[in-house]
């Protein structure tokens, strides 16, 4: 797909594809943004005395979550956040990790406490994400924080990263499309309590009319082609069509599948390549935006984890 240079955002990271219909939303320029923001405005909490602190917690030895540990730690880092990881082993009990929780929950140094997922079968992980603090609960998953969101106080609770950064990339869009979000028709395809239930609260909280999309919604491609926006959180490769797009549309696509590719890698394994929930190459002639996978909302999470990690520690100050 060829890139055209001209820019269609004020602020960077908006191209429209040559020859289509769509433009494209950079999640990764988006995101470079965000880190910029909270790096500056980590260092005027420092100087005030107060140094963001983030825990992350892993237990087992899950590759990608090895991964994705190591790169929250490494963007804490990064933003001059005080920056903890445990590494725990696979064989560590349900009780000494609440035993952690609780010591981090009571440490003053940190502001953030992010226990990677999936934890291991026999730890109850409901159980261990609801010992976390609210207060230090960056993912946002903790009941106390969802019921904030539920009823619309967002000066309180800490959101769901990628929901979160969903919503930053969905309003880059709709600034570059000149469009209002109030009034608009959503449908967020998923339910999920970490991705598809937040955000579509986060739109309402927008004001959006909202339709949330599930396993047994009758007539999927009807209530898709309704949406003025539509945001994709299945985990399906490629489920949702480009002719259920509606013309213009913006389509913002939260799906991560690894699917087989082309030929071998260089140690002579299948390939294998990321594509979304959406198909993207036909979403880009129906749709007014898109977000990529990868490069979309895939680089948010990690920004938004560290900005709510400043929240915390914001927060923690007090009125
Ligand atoms: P999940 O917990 O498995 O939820 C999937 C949702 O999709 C469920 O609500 C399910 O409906 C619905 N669904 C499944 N098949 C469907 C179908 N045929 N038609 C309509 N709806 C269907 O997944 P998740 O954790 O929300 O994640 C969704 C996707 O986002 C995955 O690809 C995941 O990898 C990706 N993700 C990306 C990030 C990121 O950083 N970018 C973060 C989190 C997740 P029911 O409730 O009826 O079963």
């Amino acid at each position: 797909m060829a890139v055209a240079k001209q820019e269609a955002g004020a602020d960077g990271g908006i191209l429209r594809p040559s020859g289509e219909k769509a433009l494209l939303i950079d999640g990764k320029k988006a995101s470079d943004i965000v880190l910029a923001e909270v790096t500056t405005a980590a260092a005027a909490l420092i100087a005030r005395g107060v140094k963001p602190g983030l825990a992350v917690i892993l237990v087992g030895d899950n590759a990608a979550s090895q991964v994705y540990v190591k790169s929250k730690s490494k963007a804490a880092q990064a933003c001059g956040f005080h920056s903890v990881q445990y590494d725990l082993t696979a064989a560590t009990s349900e009780d000494e990790l609440l035993k952690l929780v609780d010591q981090l929950n009571g440490d003053p140094a940190i502001h953030g406490i992010l226990i990677q997922l999936p934890l291991p079968p026999a730890i109850n992980a409901t159980r261990v994400l609801e010992r976390v603090s609210p207060l230090k609960d960056v993912d946002g998953f903790h009941p106390f924080n969802a019921g904030l969101l539920s009823i619309g106080d967002l000066e309180r609770a800490l959101v769901p990263c990628t929901p979160a950064g969903s919503m930053l990339l969905l309003d880059r869009a709709m600034a570059a499309l000149g469009r209002e979000l109030a009034g608009a028709d959503a449908v967020v395809v998923g339910r999920s309590n970490i991705v598809g239930k937040p955000m579509a609260q986060l739109l309402l909280s927008r004001n959006a009319t909202v339709t949330i999309a599930h396993s047994r919604t009758h007539d999927l491609p009807g209530t898709v082609r309704r949406a003025d926006v539509v945001v994709a959180a299945v985990g399906r490769p490629e489920m949702i069509r480009g002719d259920w797009i509606k013309p213009g549309a913006v389509v913002i696509d939260v799906g991560i599948n690894r699917i087989p590719g082309e030929g071998l890698n260089a140690q002579g394994q299948p390939k294998t390549r990321l594509v979304g929930d959406v198909a993207f190459a036909e979403c880009l002639s129906h749709a007014g935006a898109i977000t990529p996978v990868p490069g979309g909302v895939g680089p948010m999470t990690i920004a938004m984890l560290m900005s709510n990690t400043l929240r915390a520690a914001t927060l923690s100050r007090g009125p």
